[in-house]
């Protein structure tokens, strides 16, 4: 069984009095382990199900299930709390925070689940997986290139031991050299057993996926295979 399961997962806003129905009667299984990515074209819904699937948001109808608890039932409360212990983000806008050095935006996300001495160490692992050394961790993010901002929104998503990664377009603002070390570094990630929920709309991004969905008209329209997918340079 899967590690998320939606069961007819609906998501409507008004939007100056019409009704749009971005999600309708969607239902899918993540699975422990998985670099699962959802693709489909802009608007399709792609970041709608992700908010849902990470509790950011709750549906209008249907479910969300986090290892057999019902979340899309919580307050927002509860799901606050579900999101810090379970749930890591990284988005195409990546936000760290100007006046705090690279490793201090690290610990601010980590201290919210750990100690400083714990969450310390975590941090200097992940700066060493994602290849930040110990000068770039005490540099501040006006300082960072577009790649290394990146590989520290990485190290922020990973930084709680979260049970699901989520990435929103991780490599947006990349351009394909960095994206291609990102993604490479999510694809290790994943290898270490960390389940890895990543939306995309760009198929070379979509390859590094285990599963990859395809969004469509508010439901999954099926799944592509990577022998439908380009091959070669990402
Ligand atoms: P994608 O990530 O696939 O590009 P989104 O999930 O961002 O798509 O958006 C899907 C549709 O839902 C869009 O038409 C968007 O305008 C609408 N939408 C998303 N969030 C909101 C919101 N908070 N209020 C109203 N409409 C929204
Ligand atoms: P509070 O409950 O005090 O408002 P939040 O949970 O909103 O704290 O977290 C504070 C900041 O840390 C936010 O800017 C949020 O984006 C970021 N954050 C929280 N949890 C995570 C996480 N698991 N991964 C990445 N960033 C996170």
């Amino acid at each position: 069984t899967g590690m998320i399961t939606t069961d007819k997962l609906s998501k409507t806003f008004s939007n100056a009095g019409t009704q749009q129905h971005v999600l309708k009667n969607l239902d899918l299984e993540i699975e422990r382990g998985s670099f699962t990515v959802i693709m489909g074209p802009s608007g399709a819904g792609k970041s709608t199900l992700l908010y849902a699937l990470s509790g950011m948001d709750r549906p209008t109808l249907g479910t969300v299930e986090f290892d057999g608890e019902t979340i899309s039932g919580y307050s927002e409360d509860k799901l606050a709390k579900f999101r810090r212990r379970h749930c890591g983000f990284m988005f195409q806008q990546i936000h760290l925070l100007d006046s705090l050095s690279v490793m201090d935006n690290v610990m601010a996300v980590g201290l919210l689940t750990g100690d400083r001495r714990t969450v310390k160490e975590r941090g200097d692992k992940l700066f060493d997986l994602v290849g930040l050394s110990v000068a770039d961790r005490r540099k501040f993010p006006g300082m960072l290139s577009g790649g290394e901002a990146a590989r520290v929104a990485l190290v922020r998503g990973l930084i709680a031991e979260p049970g699901v990664l989520f990435a929103d377009e991780p490599t947006g603002q990349l351009n394909s050299e960095f994206s291609r070390i990102v993604l490479d570094l999510l694809a290790a990630v994943n290898a270490t057993g960390q389940t890895v929920v990543m939306v995309t709309h760009d198929i070379r991004s979509a390859a590094y996926g285990s599963r990859i969905l395809y969004l469509r008209d508010g439901t999954i329209q099926g799944e592509l295979s990577l022998a439908d997918l380009p091959q070669g340079d990402a």
